[in-house]
């Protein structure tokens, strides 16, 4: 089976052809007008898919060698997202596959950014359900118990920013360019995570709450460059590794109650956060202290990418779960509902 795939959620136009679980293509286009802005400008990126996202598939059928008559179904993302970026991903997804006569799958991005451990053109093993996904990205902070395929449970998400936010919001207030999520990274690994301390947030059970410590942050250096205005500059290095450092605890605190609650030790991470060295270290030594079995797809299916929709849309077709003409955008599209 050959599915094309269209994921248009956000800032990235992308599109993959996939044969079952195996990825041919997987092209994103990344949106660079935002970066001016400091964030993603909303009326922007839906301009600029609807710019791209022709080219776009055509290079993923092309780098496929896949003629657009042999596709067996169109997977797109129907939501969450901003509902200009969707709607053109969603009316270009309906369009193609009533012109091919074939059937339409909707997909949850967030179900996406999870199963995107299923993609087997990977080197690593799949995670054995039940497994805790933690989908972490510029957009979302989710613990999600997942029983099987399409059995999925919120277990928390974020009361307010994203941990991706978290790091571009500090980034920024450190002078760092957008998105600063990788710059504090790089810094964070020459400084000291334990030479300035930051409040983490009491917020109960598995939920996160970030806005707090960037709040916190900028008081810090507001207050520390009062007495030496070079005080970012000279202590880049600590500032982030001190920041990332307190993120982390936040994220793995949060992950281990998930693991105490429910029993379940493979763990799974998704979402451009995953990225993070800091995350993987803490992962990787949570396997040897803990006996977690921890799993982190490739970079390129951690962030915003078609592939991850098309592996959704292979599980669904085997299902035979389609969706018709009808189906609309949805900005907001709950795990599960
Ligand atoms: P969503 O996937 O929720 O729609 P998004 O497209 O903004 O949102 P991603 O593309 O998955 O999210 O991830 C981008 C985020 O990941 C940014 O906030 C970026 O700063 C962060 N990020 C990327 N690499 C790293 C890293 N090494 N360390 C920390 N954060 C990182
Ligand atoms: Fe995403």
């Amino acid at each position: 089976k050959y599915i094309l795939a269209i994921e248009s959620s956000c800032d990235d136009t992308s599109a993959a052809v996939l044969c079952n679980a195996k990825v041919l293509s997987n092209v994103v286009a990344t949106q660079e007008i935002h970066k001016q802005y400091g964030g993603v400008v909303p009326e922007l990126a839906s301009r600029a898919h609807q710019q791209n996202i022709v080219p776009v598939v055509h290079q993923a059928l092309a780098k496929a060698n896949i003629d657009k008559k042999q596709l067996s179904a169109i997977a797109f993302t129907r939501g969450p997202g901003l509902m200009g970026s969707l709607l053109v991903g969603t009316s270009f997804a309906k369009s193609l596959a009533l012109g091919l006569d074939i059937p339409l799958i909707e997909v949850n991005h967030m179900e996406a950014h999870i199963l995107a451990h299923f993609i087997t053109d990977e080197n690593g093993t799949s995670p054995s359900f039940p497994f805790l996904g933690m989908t972490i990205s510029g957009g979302h902070t989710q613990i999600v118990k997942v029983s099987d395929h399409f059995t999925m449970e919120v277990l928390g998400e974020t009361l307010d920013d994203a941990v991706g936010e978290a790091f571009d919001k500090s980034a920024k207030l450190m002078g760092l360019p957008y998105p600063g999520g990788p710059l504090v990274d790089k810094y964070a690994k020459l400084g000291n995570p334990y030479a300035y301390d930051f409040p983490k947030p009491k917020v109960d059970g598995l939920n996160f709450s970030f806005s707090g410590l960037k709040t916190s942050i900028l008081y810090f250096l507001q207050r520390e460059t009062q007495k030496n205005p070079n005080f970012v500059a000279e202590n880049i290095n600590d500032i982030c590794a001190s920041v990332q450092h307190t993120i982390l605890e936040i994220l793995m605190e949060k992950l281990n109650i998930a693991v105490e609650q429910t029993g379940i030790k493979e763990v799974a991470i998704g979402g451009g956060v995953a990225a993070n060295s800091g995350i993987r270290a803490r992962l990787k030594e949570a396997e040897d202290t803990l006996g977690w079995k921890t799993y982190i797809p490739k970079f390129e299916y951690c962030t915003d990418n078609a592939a991850m929709i098309g592996i959704v849309g292979y599980l669904k077709f085997e299902k035979g779960q389609f969706t018709d003409q009808r189906v609309a955008a949805k900005a907001r599209y709950a795990i599960g509902s």
